[in-house]
């Protein structure tokens, strides 16, 4: 009889081994806890869409034109003219000078990761905030490169520590990662916060990444989003944003990257980010017709989009603050990111959270913290009589295994 061999598993490569998506993978633990018939109180997803929040119409018009008129093939790897013209009126309108490069990408995600890959070599690293946004992480891993973490300071309300930044430079650091308003915390920087990070940026001759996905959703009127890239012309910066947050359409995948500073310091990257940009041929084609839309069109909806987070950020901010748990108010986004006081490794008790009573929020190891603190954090996207069941639980939860 011929003998029969297994084959060999087709085995992951290294790479793989260190990527983690916390925001998504608890999703697999509730979806078996939901099989059993329990009510479900989703906090978990940055994704206003499943709420009370819609696309608004002239951006939806924008694209069925678009597919109407056949404008379903690629488009040019830099995205479509008026797309690009678009993002550069509304990068000036921002304070932003001296641009020299734009670039249509699948979600700020992909601007995000062609920018780092078209910078980093093996071995170089990144300085990524802790607590920050899981993606940088996931993809400096892929590129086997090495996020270097500095910390946000819970108790200046979140801004960045700048002298923990400048103790994690070294000679291998190429750039520093800013998320403005900041996900996971709700906080928005401080113009000298981000003069300190520009002084620390051209003292080292470091890159600098701003996250500005957030920036339409400022949630106090006195308070104002500063773009990095407008206060200083020469800092070469990439200033990210898109269509996902400010424009409540995250699954149409469409972002931007603005390149701005001095010509000759970006020249060879701006090239190197280009070629990666052909390699990949183009993003959505009909949906970058709402680009312009979005950017030119009506506002009134993200005013009562703010309206509504408002309300919701003062019930958690109320909520959120007691026995056993501390919340810094958030100041943007639809974030918060409450600290807790509890023996157990948070991502322990948000499993047990998410077993014994359906809420689901992502423990604060997930976007990594100071060392020796523990948190969750908190999308507040639901309506306010969902909000309050589940804060109520989770507070109730919380009394059985405070300290
Ligand atoms: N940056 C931050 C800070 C985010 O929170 C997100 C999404 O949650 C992204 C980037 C990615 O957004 P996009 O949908 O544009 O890829």
């Amino acid at each position: 009889m011929p003998m029969t061999l297994l084959p060999e598993t087709i085995r992951a490569a290294k790479r793989t081994e260190g990527i983690t998506y916390a925001v998504r993978d608890i999703v697999t633990l509730a979806h078996e806890v939901a099989k059993t018939g329990r009510e479900m109180l989703y906090l978990n997803i940055g994704d206003p869409n499943p709420f009370d929040f819609e696309t608004p119409p002239h951006l939806i018009e924008a694209v069925l034109k678009a597919m109407r008129e056949n404008r379903n093939g690629y488009s040019p790897s830099s995205g479509i003219p008026c797309a690009v013209k678009a993002v550069r009126e509304e990068s000036e309108r921002n304070g932003i000078r001296n641009i020299q490069d734009i670039f249509i990408t699948s979600g700020g995600s992909e601007a995000i990761e062609v920018c780092l890959a078209a910078l980093v070599d093996r071995g170089d690293n990144v300085l990524i905030p802790y607590p920050g946004y899981p993606l940088y992480e996931a993809v400096l891993a892929k590129l086997e490169a090495r996020p270097q973490p500095y910390l946000l300071d819970e108790a200046d309300g979140w801004q960045p520590d700048i002298a923990d930044m400048r103790r994690r430079i070294d000679e291998k650091t190429r750039a520093i990662v800013l998320i403005n308003p900041n996900n996971p915390t709700g906080a928005v920087y401080t113009e000298k916060t981000l003069r300190s990070v520009l002084d620390l940026a051209r003292e080292r001759n470091l890159l600098i990444f701003a996250d500005e996905i957030y920036d339409q959703l400022i949630l106090d009127a006195g308070k104002k989003h500063i773009s990095i890239a407008s206060l200083d012309p020469e800092a070469p910066v990439i200033t990210f944003n898109g269509l996902s947050k400010g424009y409540i359409a995250p699954g149409w995948r469409i972002g931007w990257g603005v390149v701005s500073g001095n010509v000759e310091l970006l020249r060879p990257y701006v090239a190197g980010i280009n070629k990666l940009l052909r390699a990949r041929l183009c993003a959505n084609h009909p949906m970058q017709y709402a680009v312009a839309a979005a950017l030119n069109g009506p506002k009134d909806f993200q005013k009562a989009a703010l309206d509504k987070l408002r309300r919701r950020r003062d019930i958690t901010h109320r909520m959120l603050n007691g026995a056993g748990i501390s919340c810094v108010r958030p100041e943007a986004a639809f974030y918060a990111f409450p600290k807790l006081d509890i023996d157990m490794p948070d991502a322990e008790f948000v499993q047990g959270l998410i077993k014994a009573t359906g809420v689901v929020a992502v423990h604060g190891s997930g976007f990594g913290q100071k060392p020796g603190t523990k948190h969750l954090r908190v999308v507040y996207l639901p309506q306010e009589p969902v909000l309050e069941k589940a804060y109520g639980k989770l507070l109730a939860y919380l009394a059985q295994n405070a300290r």
